[in-house]
């Protein structure tokens, strides 16, 4: 009806359409109030609404335990790589960190700035094909917290259970795979994800966190870069990307009339299922990610053993039909599918009817 693409996007990412539709006849006249969501004040009621039914939905939805609290921030995923550990870093107690990817790798290079860290395991020297077991993973006895990249994005592993960090505060970023299934928010002291992959536009970053972690931050580190003044302000210590946590409202309610995360997770499961059947069924296509550590959000695919002409071939092929932004990272090669919760199952069956194809003329 519109002559939508389907888009597999790592991130800005594909969006339901229900969810643009609604932002489409909202965007003049949001409710009756005269003007648009873009268009008003943080301070006016209307806008207060939609910041506490953001909220609310995501505590529905995550099951969020009521001594949490949820942010809606600025700066992206990346402004977290340097908050968590200016805010959370205790003297003499290093950052243990769980060393996965690119992402994690940057997670790094910020917090070495501010904090002493242990790379509490790392899976580097097998270029991230596959997650650290639990018996290689050494903790320090008494780390600050710990971080996690619960799904990496770009090398395309995802953890299924999460380490036992004990008193310790386990830290994730949870960029592109929160909302995807049912966590236990409990288990972790703070979480963090930009918006753009899995739950709404660029602009905001979600954080859940254990209020109590705030507190140890030393004070006088800058305002704006202590969880203590958001949460002291709820989000409205500045202006908040206004518009972003509007529409993230908008997926969270489109999530629940889905049927919340019970279907959404049967769906990825169902979807990721049919892509790695796609790949496993021949050897013109492999998947370097150790089977146990495949992630659901990001499948990473190579062609004819790493044929890079092919992968080209492949790439511009799959845009002509329709099939955008399949290219892997480029630290990666190779293909990457990203099939967040938006993504129809259309357009997974779509590709992998591709792939068929695409082997027949190629392989
Ligand atoms: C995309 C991504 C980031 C970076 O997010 P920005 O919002 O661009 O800063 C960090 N971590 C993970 C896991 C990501 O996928």
């Amino acid at each position: 009806m519109y002559n939508r693409i389907f888009n597999f996007s790592p991130g800005p990412a594909v969006l339901p359409v229900p969810v643009l539709e609604r932002a489409r006849d909202e965007m003049l006249n949001y409710q009756g109030c005269g003007m648009s969501v873009l268009e008003m004040s943080h301070r006016s009621h209307e806008f207060e609404q939609i910041l506490s039914k953001a909220e609310a939905g995501l505590r529905r939805i995550m099951g969020i335990p009521n001594d949490y609290v949820v942010l809606f921030l600025q700066g992206g995923a990346s402004l977290q790589f340097a908050m968590v550990p200016q805010n959370l870093f205790l003297q003499d107690q290093p950052v243990d960190v769980l060393h996965t990817g690119a992402w994690t790798k940057k997670a790094i290079d910020d917090l070495k700035k501010v904090a002493a860290y242990h790379i509490a395991a790392s899976t580097e020297s097998e270029n991230f094909t596959r997650l650290p077991t639990s018996t290689e993973t050494t903790f320090s006895q008494n780390a600050s917290y710990v971080h996690i990249c619960s799904n990496n994005t770009i090398f395309g592993t995802q953890w299924t259970t999460f380490p036992d960090t004990g008193e310790v505060p386990l830290v994730a970023d949870m960029s592109s795979d929160i909302l995807s299934r049912p966590v236990d928010v409990s288990q972790f002291g703070l979480i963090f994800a930009g918006a753009q992959k899995n739950i709404g536009p660029a602009g905001v970053t979600v954080v859940i966190m254990r209020p109590e972690l705030a507190e140890r931050a030393p004070q006088k580190l800058s305002t704006m870069l202590q969880y203590r003044t958001h949460i002291k302000q709820q989000s409205l210590y500045n202006t908040p990307p206004t518009f972003a946590v509007y529409i993230v409202g908008l997926v969270l309610e489109w999530i629940e009339a889905e049927g919340g995360l019970p279907v959404i997770t049967g769906r990825n499961q169902e979807k990721a299922d049919i892509l790695y059947q796609a790949i496993d069924r021949t050897d013109f296509y492999t998947c370097p990610v150790a089977k146990p550590d495949r992630s659901k959000m990001n499948v990473i695919c190579r062609v004819a053993g790493g044929d890079e002409a092919l992968e080209k071939k492949f790439v511009s092929e799959a845009t002509q039909a329709s099939l955008s932004s399949v290219k892997g990272h480029r630290s990666v090669g190779g293909l990457r599918f990203s099939i967040y919760n938006a993504q129809p199952m259309a357009g997974v069956e779509a590709l992998a009817e591709f792939m068929r194809a695409f082997e027949q003329k190629y392989g």
